[in-house]
């Protein structure tokens, strides 16, 4: 990913926060007009007619009017494409943006560069012409600094943590936590596979985030001890002070700057994590997790309550910390087609030795000790060992088992894994 922070002075950030309002606006209209479609009703307007009503709308407000023009065509163009991508992209129908939380903008290039080819060749058009495209307006300042081009803002200048400036045809800009991002539209080029053929499996957990097979531990880094009591501290203060009081706000930044540290500290985690992976194995397994019933709220309806609400809460939070999807996608995206999804289940009661399935073997969370044939090993690389193994690796256990005895039926568990009772399954 492109992605710099940037550094506007403080009239260029007022300019890019009016974009983010104009932006915000314009896109909020645009899910209004799907939104109301209503069987029967005409189709809601695609983008080129949006496009006439925003036009439209341009020369009666004057306070449309007065923001950047391709900056509002631009939220529209997102939402097209947003919308087009609805059923692929995994975000589903575009939904509302909201003021403090989605800020953000796109800008399109405005300089002209001839377009080529894949091969190298340059694209010509039917009457034999250079096919001219976009290209964002960026200069290198020194190693460290760059800048962009932002409309009614000039020149903005961003951190340059890369080694080279990126091509790109638009850009993104972001608002978030205090902070401005620029993002380049840039599809990065994937990492090739290490000549060796390693394959690994990875089991994620709370204890310990990914437990590799080949016996590594990651952790992704936490708040600290202090860090947490801090943000307690200023949510005590927040709580307290009288409301819509400046003091108020003050504290809830502090807090929200502090969780936004941790996010930080998660992401380049993944990120660097993601990296490692696919530059150092071919193949990669995950186990299969489905985090969205994972960490779904236990506190049910007002008829029916649920239990342990708090409980649940706090290993949904631990749950959320470990960033497991950020680091699954990340190393999909950076590793296409490396990557295997296994189905989780026996992967941590199975022995990784002789493949014994029993209940008994994890003694306890870390420890594994296989009451078949007596290997010992941390849990967590056990089950790692077994993600490894991939899916044709982990045979299910048979309703009627052989030599063993007899499983009970599988009904569905409230358990983590469906648990056999009692006897071992032997394999066949
Ligand atoms: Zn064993």
């Amino acid at each position: 990913m492109s992605r710099f922070r940037m550094y506007p002075t403080g009239e260029q950030a007022e300019r890019m926060l009016l974009h983010c309002a104009h932006a915000r606006y314009v896109w909020n209209l645009a899910v209004e007009q799907h939104a109301s479609w209503r069987p029967g009703r005409r189709s809601a307007p695609g983008f080129a007619e949006q496009c006439r009503q925003l036009t439209e709308a341009r020369r009666e407000n004057d306070w449309l009017a007065a923001g950047n023009a391709d900056v509002q065509q631009q939220a529209l163009q997102d939402f097209a494409k947003a919308r087009a991508a609805r059923f692929a992209s995994g975000f589903g129908e575009p939904t509302w943006r909201r003021k403090h939380v989605h800020e953000g903008f796109r800008v399109i290039g405005t300089d002209r560069v001839p377009e080529s080819h894949p091969d190298g060749s340059p694209k010509l058009n039917a009457r034999g012409r250079q096919v001219m495209g976009r290209s964002v307006v960026v200069q290198r300042l020194n190693r460290r600094w760059a800048r962009a081009k932002v409309p009614g803002c000039g020149w903005v200048r961003f951190r340059l943590t890369h080694a080279g400036l990126p091509q790109a045809k638009t850009f993104r800009i972001t608002f978030r936590n205090q902070q401005w991002h620029i993002a380049f539209a840039v599809i990065p080029t994937p990492i090739d596979a290490p000549g060796t053929g390693e394959v690994i499996g990875i089991d994620r957990g709370v204890k310990i985030t990914a437990a590799l097979s080949d016996g590594r531990k990651l952790n992704c880094p936490q708040l600290t001890v202090r860090e947490r009591a801090r943000i307690r501290k200023h949510q005590r203060r927040a709580a307290r002070a009288p409301r819509g009081s400046e003091a108020k706000a003050t504290e809830f930044a502090k807090v929200a700057r502090l969780k936004a540290r941790e996010a930080d500290r998660r992401k380049d985690w993944c990120e660097k994590t993601s990296t490692m992976l696919a530059r150092t194995c071919r193949l990669i397994r995950f186990e299969k997790l489905t985090i969205t019933t994972m960490t779904c709220s236990a506190k049910g309806t007002v008829e029916q309550p649920g239990r342990n609400v708090r409980q649940k809460a706090g290993l949904n939070r631990v749950i959320l910390a470990q960033g497991w999807g950020l680091l699954r996608r990340r190393t999909g995206e950076k590793a296409p087609g490396r990557v295997e999804d296994v189905p989780a289940p026996y992967t941590s009661l199975r022995c990784s030795a002789c493949g014994w399935i029993e209940k008994d073997s994890r003694k306890s969370q870390a420890e594994f000790v296989c009451v078949s044939c007596g290997f010992a090993c941390n849990a967590d690389e056990n089950a790692a060992v077994n993600v490894a193994a991939g899916q044709g690796g982990i045979p299910r256990p048979r309703r009627a088992a052989g030599a063993g005895g007899v499983t009970a039926a599988v009904g569905r568990s409230s358990a983590r894994e469906p648990q056999p009772v009692r006897v071992g399954i032997p394999l066949p």
